[in-house]
């Protein structure tokens, strides 16, 4: 049948679709509109790493208008473009519903790194994911809420080992045309520029905005040429540079921050700060009110009123603290800016007014300044309650008032596609008449994975049968890159490639990043005993590993030296591999492919972890310390625990004693229970936990979920 060609009228509109689409970070967690993407160029989709304004770039306008014409690409680009104005039109959201105060004064939520997605690295590590789920999450509620944080435009740091197994660190540029950002202009249409005092000298910046969804977040950037080159450097790096560059980026945020939202209209209702870098906002929104003609206790008291703060970790290195040099260096127009003296400045940041030795704590600073506190467990709550009892000078921890909202993740966006197209598939069948927006929605509700674990909608046999497909996807991309890794095999390992990894093992992963804390190596201890256990032919087990030690921790790259050392020359290979470049492509394939997830912190070190709420879709079992999330997620059915309810004191006893524990559970419940298995080569009891971990996890842990709380417990109310 011949249709009839588009008019140029409707090529335009495709067109001018195709951009918005790709200048949206929706694509990021919608599965046609990706698809969008790699249709119009696959080979593109990949190399370029899935970035969907590059491939736009790479195709040129005529081959575009030609590819339009072929009326099952037109269908798509238009199926892709309509749900998308449906997403971001959708009227009758939750948080038009229950939240409409803050569509006018929204949350302002300040973060020092924001994880998206693999073509925009500027985060670390679960921090920024934690940060952008929440954004997404947010925007499928259609809640009020504004981000800000700052453009690296070197990210993160990318990756490799060397030849002597020792991490090393490269950084590419980040080119904004090829990115999903757009930069932020004032009414003239040129670039809207704030300013910043910064150790006495005016730094100025400007900003680009990332779409995500519905929602809008702010990456200052003080890269202009009217500044001097140490202050154009500021934001090159996420965490870059020292201590110095730390403060200077700090007080760019925070400051800065609450300059660029007001020099856009914006009056938020609440301002969160994700973790203490942000405190500074503070000073400034005290600032304000001074200008306005308060005196400084009135305005620090209403400044308070307006802001929330979380705490992230009870790891020492994870609270910035500042000498009191620095701080009247790089920091002393803040006191200026407040009429304070530069010590009662110093003191804000103080558990212990006054005294001169102390440094100046930007999370003592936030707790001080905010109207509420939350930590991210109800176990780090208690901890963190203990830590800083003595600054609120309770007499019991219980008095100290920080709570707590256990961490989520954005569901849609971390389920990998294949397993998203069958997910929802499933859903339409089971709730007839819905559609793309309530998926979004629902896909966080108990009932759809009620739905979805009865043994009616999905059988033992499919589950079992996606098991092997995502573990076989996820061992050809550990090849792949090995490959590419080229050192850490030889031309002679080559030759045998399938000699690396086991499509059919029960296989093991632990990526995230090598903080010490979280003790990668910790499984290795068992050394003899792990390699009894890879050599067993009848149950083989095999190990993926990946993360990021920061660049200044010499401890963190040791253990990944050992992992790789191991992987290398040790009875382990073949067995046991490295993927370098942990960053969210990975960490989606690892999280999705893997049989067991393994989680091994110093008990009580790991405030919440969310790695390991990403496996819970894809039908990878938590093996996990009960730190963190997994203390509230554990039931007995849904996976498996590592110890008890208690730690050790002394660290030494409580690594033997973890390790002992975690070989305990491998051999006497995760091996049974995955290599049992029936006539049909099908393991009952490991799948019926599956289902379990389905009802009992998947809509708890979601952001979905974290956000409304968010927004009962604290955006609501002052
Ligand atoms: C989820 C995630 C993390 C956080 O993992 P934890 O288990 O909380 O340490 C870190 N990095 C990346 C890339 C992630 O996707």
């Amino acid at each position: 049948m011949k249709q009839n060609p588009l008019s140029a009228a409707e090529l335009n509109e495709l067109t001018a679709g195709l951009n918005r689409l790709a200048h949206n970070l929706w694509w990021s967690w919608d599965q046609d509109a990706q698809d969008v993407f790699n249709y119009l160029s696959p080979r593109g989709w990949q190399n370029l790493y899935h970035n969907a304004v590059a491939v736009l770039h790479e195709v040129s306008d005529y081959e575009l208008r030609v590819r339009l014409q072929q009326p099952d690409f037109a269908e798509r680009v238009r199926k892709a473009v309509r749900q998308f104005d449906t997403y971001l039109n959708h009227q009758n959201t939750w948080g038009r519903q229950h939240a409409p105060q803050l569509l006018r004064n929204p949350v302002a939520y300040f973060s020092a790194e924001f994880a998206f997605h693999e073509t925009l690295p500027i985060a670390a590590g679960g921090l920024g994911v934690l940060a952008g789920d929440h954004a997404k999450s947010a925007s499928d509620l259609g809640l009020g809420f504004v981000g800000v944080s700052l453009f690296y435009r070197e990210g993160y740091f990318q990756q490799t080992v060397n030849h002597d197994n020792w991490q090393a660190e490269y950084y590419t540029r980040l080119n904004p045309k090829n990115l999903p950002l757009e930069p932020v202009l004032n009414d003239l249409g040129e670039p809207l520029v704030c300013s910043v005092r910064i150790a006495s000298t005016p730094v100025t910046f400007h900003a680009w905005r990332v779409n995500v969804g519905r929602v809008s977040v702010y990456l200052l950037d003080t890269n202009r040429e009217e500044n001097e080159p140490l202050y154009r450097d500021l934001t090159q790096r996420v965490y870059g540079g020292d201590s110095s560059t730390r403060v200077m980026q700090e007080i760019l945020l925070g400051v800065g921050g609450v300059r660029l939202l007001r020099a856009l209209g914006f009056e938020p209702s609440t301002f969160h700060m994700n973790e203490g870098h942000a405190a500074f906002l503070t000073l400034e929104l005290a600032r304000e009110k001074m200008v306005g003609g308060m005196a400084f206790e009135q305005a620090f008291a209403a400044t308070r009123q307006e802001c929330l703060f979380t705490t992230h970790t009870p790891v020492e290195a994870g609270h910035d603290r500042f000498p009191s040099g620095l701080m009247s260096y790089a920091a002393h127009d803040l006191a200026a800016d407040l009429h304070l003296p530069f010590e009662a400045l110093m003191d804000l940041g103080r558990v212990r007014p006054g005294d001169t030795a102390e440094p100046f704590c930007m999370t003592v600073l936030a707790l001080k300044c905010a109207r509420a506190a939350n930590a991210v467990s109800e176990l780090h709550g208690q901890v963190s309650r203990r830590m800083w009892q003595s600054l609120y000078g309770a007499s019991r921890p219980e008095d100290v008032p920080i709570g707590h909202i256990t961490n989520g993740v954005h569901l849609v966006g971390w389920t990998k596609g294949t397993v998203r197209r069958i997910w929802k598939h499933h859903y339409y069948e089971g709730f007839p008449g819905k559609t793309e927006v309530d998926w979004k929605a629902d896909s966080n509700s108990q009932e759809f994975w009620k739905h979805l674990a009865d043994p009616h909608t999905i059988s033992d046999e499919e589950i079992w049968a996606l098991r092997y497909k995502l573990r076989r996807e996820l061992i050809e991309f550990a090849r792949r890159r090995l490959l590419i890794q080229g050192h850490s095999i030889s031309q002679q390992d080559f030759i045998s490639f399938d000699a690396f990894l086991n499509p059919d093992a029960l296989t093991i992963g632990f990526a995230r990043r090598f903080a010490t804390y979280k003790r990668a190596t910790l499984i290795f201890d068992q050394f003899e005993n792990i390699v009894r256990l890879v050599r067993d032919k009848s149950r083989p087990v095999q190990f993926i590993f990946a993360g990021k030690a920061h660049p200044r921790d010499d401890a963190g790259k040791a253990l990944i030296q050992k992992i790789m050392h191991l992987s290398k020359f040790s009875e382990l290979k073949g067995y046991l591999v490295f993927v370098e470049n942990y960053d969210i492509h990975t960490a989606r394939q690892m999280v999705s492919g893997c049989d067991v997830w393994l989680n091994n912190p110093r008990r009580p070190l790991e405030a919440s972890g969310t790695s390991g709420m990403k496996t819970v879709v894809h039908g990878c079992l938590n093996l996990s310390i009960l730190d963190g999330w997994w203390r509230e997620g554990y039931d007995g059915t849904n996976g498996f625990a590592i110890g008890d309810d208690t730690n050790p004191d002394n660290i030494k006893e409580q690594d033997e004693r973890d390790s002992a524990n975690l070989y305990r559970t491998l051999t006497e419940e995760v091996l049974p229970a995955f290599y049992n298995r029936d006539a049909n080569g099908v393991p009952r009891e490991w799948i019926a936990k599956i289902r379990r971990a389905w009802v009992t996890l998947a809509s708890r842990f979601s952001t979905w979920r974290m956000v409304q709380d968010y927004t009962r417990r604290y955006y609501l109310t002052k």
